[in-house]
This record gives structure tokens, sequence and C-alpha cells, in this order.
């Protein structure tokens, strides 16, 4: 059975070098559905609870809210970045406070310290879910993900590896060590 969280992301981005009106910078309030797949766990009756797939996955997704999302490319970037620089937010705001944790991979980069992600490529609904999906493929037995953003929008399946052990008092993923980190249960 699958367990589904659904997201709302407010973002601004283009499409560097398209030939269209998304070549200019403009926003969005995006939908991102995740969906994870497992067998019931019969402790608590769930799949895995939806509180903490939200709470693993926003901890990553969070970096693309309220952020502007370039290719890496676009020359709009070091133009930005100069201008965050001069202003004295490019590393930081005390008023910038609701962050995602840093992440690197070769799709993607977070820099939410001045709420900026710098893509490999074009940031479409498509490019979103591959990101989402590198992202979070380890943390998460991800089975598919869905992504909204205006009149566009994409989806891709993907088949579950495995099942993950999880504790049957409170549902959430067990420790290596054996040991829920939620509520303390071992066996
Ligand atoms: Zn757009
Ligand atoms: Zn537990």
């Amino acid at each position: 059975m699958r367990s589904f969280t659904t997201f709302n992301i407010q973002y601004a981005h283009r499409f560097y070098n398209f030939k269209g009106e998304a070549q200019y910078l403009h926003g969005h309030t995006g939908i991102l559905t995740i969906e994870v797949e497992d067998t019931i766990n019969h402790g608590v009756n769930m799949v895995f609870p939806c509180n903490e797939i939200k709470k693993i996955a926003w901890s990553v997704i969070q970096n693309f809210d309220h952020a502007l999302i370039l290719r890496e490319d676009d020359p709009l970037l070091p133009a930005v970045l100069a201008v965050y620089e001069k202003q004295g937010i490019r590393h930081g705001a005390p008023t910038n406070t609701m962050k995602g944790e840093a992440f690197s991979i070769d799709l993607v980069t977070a820099h939410p310290d001045c709420r900026l992600v710098v893509t490999k490529e074009t940031m479409t609904v498509e490019g979103m879910i591959k990101m989402v999906y590198h992202l979070l493929k380890d943390k998460l037995n991800i089975a598919k993900i869905t992504f909204h953003s205006g009149d566009n929008a994409a989806t891709q399946e993907y088949t579950p590896i495995g099942s993950h052990d999880r504790c049957p008092l409170c549902g959430v993923a067990m420790g290596k060590n054996g040991i829920c980190p939620k509520c303390g249960y071992h066996k």
C-alpha cells in the first residue's frame, strides 16, 4: 500500500535560453506529492506515518521554498549573487530562519543562507521530479513523485527498493542499532 504527502512550494525560476515566455524570470506555487510504498506495519497499521514523510522530505524540499532556482550556466546567477553580496545578505540574514539543510548532489546544490538553488538542468516540472527523487531515494521508499506548477504537471513511478524495518509502536524507521530513534522501542 502507499502513504503519500503533499507540499506547497513558492519559488522563482526561468528557463534560460528557452524560446518562450518562460525565459523571463517568474514565480509559481508548485505542488509536490511524494508517494511512499511498503507493507503495512501491523503494529501501527500504517505504511509510514505521513507526518514523518513530511518531516524527512521537508528538511530537503524546504530549500526550494521561497527560493530562486537558477541553472548553473545562467548569467543571472553571478548577477544576483553580486547584488546579495553588496546588500550583505549573500551569507544569511537574521530573518532568514526557515531554512532547509544545505545539500549538493550532481543535479542540484542548495544555498539556504541566500535561498538560492543552482541546478544542472532547467528546472521544469520533470527536472524537479528528478532532483527530488535523487535527494530522497535513500531516505524514503519512493513509489511515485508528482509535481504541478501552473498549467504544467508531470509524474513518475519508481520501483520501491525492499521494505523498511519500522517501529511497531510509532511507525518510524528503526535505527541501525535496532532501537527506534523516536520512542526508544527495541526488540
Ligand atoms: Zn515557470
Ligand atoms: Zn517507535
